[in-house]
């Protein structure tokens, strides 16, 4: 009946590390030939995972600077198709800060309605010439091989990765289970007091079942390493059951030369 006004998505699920497939939700609408906008949060998800506004026909996008953009928080981003702005124009609801029209108004010109965050722009600029300079390309592909070598470590410590289907598993961050009758929050504490290194929280329905190991972003080899042997050496401290190991089995799989002529992303050892 055509009541459903938009369907929405999440590109990158940043509480399970699982990545939705957001061309094939547009095939799905499509082959219903259902008029609902299709809006997507890709706030962990661009400038990590590849994402296509104008092949997935996508309506409405948000993002912001405080992921895969390596920026403080403080920006955030639409891509709003024709259709989008078209549909808003016909909506009554009073709003100032958050129209699009006022905004775009401003931008045609290089302005905004409001104060900007002039100095994350700046940053952001900077962020944008970093990404075209390594290749968006090879960041995707720098994402996956780094989330490749975290499952690998995962697999062989015996832990499980909360996401259960190999095709979804998500390059930004990977939601790992501990075994049963382990806190995660108490493992991550044990992390945090003797690495000084934070592991991402469970939320909601798996609060205190997982820790997240987020590679994305200024993120690749020898970062990840440091925080694989963070977790590695978390877990024996904590009397966490597990194989040792896990961070040669990371070691070996990045020991691999990346395929290609791709530019190694600089190391930054702290
Ligand atoms: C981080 C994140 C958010 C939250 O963004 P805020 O700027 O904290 O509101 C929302 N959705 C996803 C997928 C995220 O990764």
């Amino acid at each position: 009946a055509h009541q459903i006004k938009a369907v929405m998505v999440v590109h990158n699920e940043t509480s399970t590390g699982a990545t939705s497939r957001i061309g094939e939700v547009r095939a799905a609408m499509d082959r219903a030939k259902h008029p609902a906008l299709l809006m997507v949060d890709t706030i962990s998800g661009l400038a990590s995972a590849d994402f296509r506004f104008d092949e997935w026909k996508v309506d409405v996008a948000v993002s912001c600077s405080q992921k895969g953009f390596m920026l403080p928080p403080g920006l955030g981003f639409n891509a709003v198709s024709d259709r989008a702005r078209a549909v808003a124009k016909t909506n009554k609801m009073p709003r100032s800060f958050w129209d699009w029209e006022d905004m775009l108004k401003l931008n045609a010109n290089g302005f905004f309605p409001y104060t900007p965050a002039t100095n994350l722009l700046y940053g952001l600029r900077e962020a944008i010439a970093m990404l075209l300079e390594e290749g968006l390309d090879e960041v995707f592909a720098r994402h996956q091989r780094l989330a490749a070598a975290t499952r690998a470590a995962v697999q062989h410590w015996g832990l499980e990765v909360l996401c259960q289907e190999p095709r979804d598993y998500s390059p930004v961050l990977t939601a790992v289970l501990m075994p049963p009758g382990h806190d995660a929050d108490q493992f991550r504490q044990v992390v945090l007091d003797n690495y000084n290194m934070s592991l991402g929280s469970g939320l909601s329905k798996v609060a205190g079942k997982v820790f997240r190991i987020g590679h994305l972003g200024e993120c690749n080899e020898l970062t990840l390493m440091a925080a694989l042997s963070g977790v590695e050496m978390g877990l024996r401290v904590a009397g966490v059951p597990h194989r040792a190991g896990g961070v040669d089995a990371a070691m070996a799989l990045l020991e691999q030369p990346m395929p290609g002529n791709a530019p190694r992303h600089l190391a930054v050892v702290n």
